[in-house]
């Protein structure tokens, strides 16, 4: 039997009922109504980057999203739109679109997971988001039993949130189709380090090529790369950053980092609370442990159980409470384990 800690690249998690690899569309739409007609709990898994799953497994079908394959369409004046398969490696098709001499994805290389991953908590890095490229999301409706495409606007995206994230017991992605823009020259740098990393100032545009390779440096040093060394054992951050109201924040240290919404909100960071309510690099629990390079970053340092990391995040979760009075919420997805 299959344990899901050999699925997840947090190395936890106990074993499956049943495993199917899809490697086509037909196979996973195959899978998903197959299960659904038996009235079987479902799981669907793309890379395993942002899943806890407990150490008393899934009772049920888990589906391991692996199909392939991409159709694109580039031209001079329109850019490139290409149509990527749920179960292609995120990173392998950033790679391919620099390549391709195509921009706009630079600055989210080297995050773990899959293309069909992507949309779900609209993965982000280093000032860009996935929604600003992103044209439509086909997906299997398990309600409808039918296939139903959302264009952007209907993803209903936000900071790390979409609608296939609010309903993720509904929609199975099938694939994803990106705009992206011809061209060589990055979209403008919002991120001091990265900017500070190239040596050039905030809302410089580079190389792709360049910036691809910054950010993945950048990220190799902080253990946020797909990786087997213990240190990217991880879900990369486990919490989000949280928001708070204006009169919230007033409450907050003057250096605390403050990036003020639309709505009237304030966006903090969840890595300085942490630190600063006396989380600490390194820090660990049996053998879950804070990373070395990243404090919001929950890393399994050999022999961890889920609920040892469950135990680290409650304990960071705790002192952030107790300092600041700010409920840290996960960016990871519990399965069968709760926080
Ligand atoms: C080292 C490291 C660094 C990271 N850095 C970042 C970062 O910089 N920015 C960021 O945003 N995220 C980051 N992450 C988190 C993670 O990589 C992303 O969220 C990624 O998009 C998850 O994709 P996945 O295929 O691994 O999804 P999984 O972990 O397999 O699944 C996550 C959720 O999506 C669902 N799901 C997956 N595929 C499908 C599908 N085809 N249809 C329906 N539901 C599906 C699952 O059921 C689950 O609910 C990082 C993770 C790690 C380990």
């Amino acid at each position: 039997m299959t344990n899901l800690s050999e699925l997840t690249t947090l190395h936890v998690g106990g074993p499956a009922q049943v495993i199917v690899r899809a490697k086509s569309e037909e196979e996973l739409i195959a899978a998903v109504a197959a299960a659904d007609e038996a009235g079987t709990n479902l799981l669907i898994i793309g890379g395993g980057s942002n899943l806890l799953v407990g150490d008393a497994g899934f009772n049920g079908t888990v589906i391991v999203v692996e199909t392939t394959g991409n159709s694109y369409e580039i031209d001079a004046c329109s850019g490139g739109m290409l149509q990527v398969a749920a179960g292609v490696n995120w990173d392998e098709f950033v790679a391919f679109t620099i390549e391709k001499n195509l921009a706009n994805l630079e600055s989210l290389s080297g995050i773990p997971g899959t293309v069909g991953g992507a949309p779900i908590q609209n993965i982000g890095a280093y000032g860009h988001e996935v929604s600003e490229v992103i044209a439509r999301v086909r997906t299997y409706d398990r309600e409808a039993k039918a296939i139903r495409t959302f264009t952007a606007d209907q993803c209903e995206f936000g900071y790390r949130d979409s609608i296939f994230k609010r309903h993720s017991d509904r929609y199975v992605i099938l694939d994803v189709t990106f705009h992206l823009r011809r061209g060589e020259f990055s979209l403008p740098i919002k991120y001091k380090e990265l900017a500070d990393a190239l040596g050039v100032e905030i809302d410089a545009k580079v190389a792709t090529e360049d910036l691809r390779k910054a950010v993945l440096a950048l990220r190799e040093r902080k253990g946020m790369l797909f990786g087997n060394t213990h240190q990217n054992w991880s879900a990369g951050s486990f919490f989000v950053n949280p928001f708070v109201s204006a009169e919230v924040a007033l409450t907050l240290p003057a250096n605390a980092p403050r990036w003020p919404q639309a709505d009237g909100t304030i966006k903090t960071s969840a890595a300085w609370l942490m630190e600063n309510a006396g989380v600490t690099k390194g820090e660990q629990i049996n053998g879950a442990k804070i990373s070395d390079n990243h404090v919001l970053a929950l890393t399994n340092a050999g022999d961890a159980t889920a609920e040892d990391i469950v135990q680290l995040a409650r304990s960071a979760r705790a002192r952030v409470q107790e300092k600041f009075g700010i409920t840290l919420i996960p960016e990871v997805r519990f399965v069968g384990i709760e926080l």
